[in-house]
């Protein structure tokens, strides 16, 4: 049985919808105090309010409209957990953005965009809890990767594969310069997982999805929330630079033969 986090502090980035939301529900459920950020307004009152009715008494969540693209906004971010909760004890750096863009027509600006969000934000969002994290007697650092880039690919998302791949890069050293201060650093790679974009994509996209995962279902944001909160963890404590796959068996196949072999 693992401890209870309740009362833990726990800033997720890019929260207001999708994966970042079903975190953050995750946590919130589990009794702790949880600050969301994202950079639409109106999305993120809404989704707070909505996590707020899930939590059990006592537990909040707040949110702050932050781009992790910016340095001066994680700050922002951190800041406001801080001021809120009175420190920080887990951060889910999880803001991302997935444009298709085949390298014919990928321009510097796109390219720029992708990496600034994924990869940079990743960067200044840690550094930017880094002192209240040290503070922190549990000190938990999860990021959202994927399984494109490390793993996978896919044609016409090569610098969104490469950003997530880059942030597994960055784990394993900032893993060893954090050792001394406490903290863990690891990363979920999730396959597909359905959020609210992947609904838009109809129910025949979903199908054939489906049928290329070998459990037989496309992923649940809960599915990503179970699994940081259980990088989050006291239990945890001694595992740090690692990555976790959590895509039904996804990548496992050498073949579509392979899928519901007898
Ligand atoms: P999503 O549904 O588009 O949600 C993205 C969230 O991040 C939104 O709350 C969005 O709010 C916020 N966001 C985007 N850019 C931001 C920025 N510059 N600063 C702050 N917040 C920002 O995406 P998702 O599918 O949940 O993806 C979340 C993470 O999971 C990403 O890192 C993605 O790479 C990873 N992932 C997703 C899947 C999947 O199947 N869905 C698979 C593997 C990995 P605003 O737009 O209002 O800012």
């Amino acid at each position: 049985m693992l401890k209870s986090l309740a009362g833990s502090r726990v800033l997720v980035t890019g929260a207001s919808r999708g994966i970042g939301k079903g975190v953050a529900a995750v946590f919130a459920e589990a009794g702790c105090n949880v600050l969301i950020t994202g950079r639409d307004e109106d999305a993120l009152a809404s989704t707070a309010d909505e996590l707020s009715g899930r939590a059990p008494e006592g537990a909040q969540v707040a949110w702050l409209a932050a781009d992790t693209a910016e340095p001066e906004d994680c700050r922002a971010a951190a800041a406001e957990t801080v001021r809120r909760f009175g420190g920080i004890d887990v951060l889910c750096a999880n803001a991302g953005v997935f444009p298709e863009d085949p390298l014919p027509s990928m321009t510097p600006e796109g390219l720029q965009r992708v990496m600034a969000t994924n990869f940079n934000g990743t960067v200044y969002s840690v550094q930017a809890c880094l002192d209240a994290l040290a503070e922190s007697d549990l000190g938990r650092i999860v990021v959202t990767s994927s399984i494109t880039g490390p793993i996978t690919g896919v044609p016409g998302w090569s610098h969104y594969g490469a950003s997530k791949a880059a942030q597994l890069g960055f784990i394993r050293s900032a893993a060893l310069e954090l050792a001394a201060k406490g903290i863990t650093i690891n990363a979920v790679l999730p396959g597909n997982i359905r959020t609210e974009g992947l609904d838009d994509l109809g129910e025949d996209y979903l199908r054939r999805m489906s049928a290329s995962v070998p459990l037989g279902r496309i992923g649940s944001v809960a599915d990503i929330g179970y699994t940081a909160l259980f990088l989050a963890s006291r239990e945890a404590g001694y595992i740090t630079g690692q990555t976790i796959v959590v895509d039904g068996g996804q990548v496992l196949p050498e073949s579509l033969d392979a899928i519901g072999a007898p």
